[in-house]
């Protein structure tokens, strides 16, 4: 597989187009952000942990019958996948109160949510990402109804299976973000699931195990990450 032109660059990620039109690589760098992009730093080794784990995830989802954009583990951080024609939306499934959710409605952090609540965000930088709902989506013609439905019952079968792997290794998954495009009309899961984009906290001990670790100042990044990766029997090196 021919690597060609950078397409582009996000914040942690670089997408790259192949000499397959139908398929991309995907490569996770060490850049961590936050803040839409005001405070970025380098984590050694961030890159290579995020892309195995990624990869360990979609092949578990996979396993499962949820269609991923995955097609093969290319190099320590590179990955090939199908180029899908992304929703412009971030679905949020959040099993705990947390995060922006505990600050808009002033609620306590950890409560657990039942049933999971589920969210729309608007992908927009420059507005900070605004949250919208399935009315947004079908007027501005972001997502069909059709489409926002399967995405739906895909995130929440998707909560279903990350909470029983991290259930197995004594993990809590708070919330995370998922991004879906279409491949060929098929709703297909896109972008990553890392520790970048959830939460997870330690059962017995509630300390934080994902990128909130940078975002509040915490210290311990990359050794928060490679204990799940070691927790999950993932090999990172
Ligand atoms: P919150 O809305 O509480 O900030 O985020 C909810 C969950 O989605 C968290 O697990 C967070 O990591 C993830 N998330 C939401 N938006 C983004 C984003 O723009 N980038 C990343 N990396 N994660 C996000």
């Amino acid at each position: 597989m021919q690597k060609r032109n950078e397409l582009y660059r996000g914040k942690a990620k670089t997408l790259y187009s192949t000499d397959n039109p139908e398929l991309l690589i995907l490569e996770f760098r060490n850049d961590t952000s936050s803040g839409n992009g005001i405070r970025i730093e380098q984590f050694d080794r961030k890159g290579i942990i995020n892309n195995k784990l990624n990869s360990f995830f979609m092949m578990k989802l996979e396993e499962a019958f949820i269609p991923t954009q995955i097609e093969k583990l290319l190099s320590d951080n590179e990955v090939l996948v199908k180029k899908l024609k992304m929703f412009p939306v971030e679905c949020i499934l959040r099993n705990r109160i947390a995060g922006s959710l505990s600050k808009r409605l002033g609620m306590e952090e950890g409560v657990i949510l039942n049933p999971p609540l589920f969210e729309l965000f608007l992908k927009n930088d420059a507005k900070h990402d605004p949250m919208i709902n399935e009315s947004y989506c079908n007027t501005f013609n972001w997502v069909s109804t059709k489409d926002l439905e399967k995405i739906r019952e895909l995130t929440y079968n998707i909560n279903n299976i990350l909470v029983n792997i991290f259930n197995s290794v004594d993990l809590i998954l708070v919330d995370f973000k998922l991004e879906f495009g279409l491949f060929k009309g098929e709703v297909i899961l896109g972008d990553e699931v890392s520790l970048d984009v959830m939460r997870l906290w330690d059962k017995t001990t509630m300390n934080k195990m994902d990128k909130d670790r940078f975002r509040q100042n915490l210290g311990g990044l990359i050794e928060a990450y490679e204990a799940v990766a070691y927790r999950l029997g993932v090999n990172i090196y």
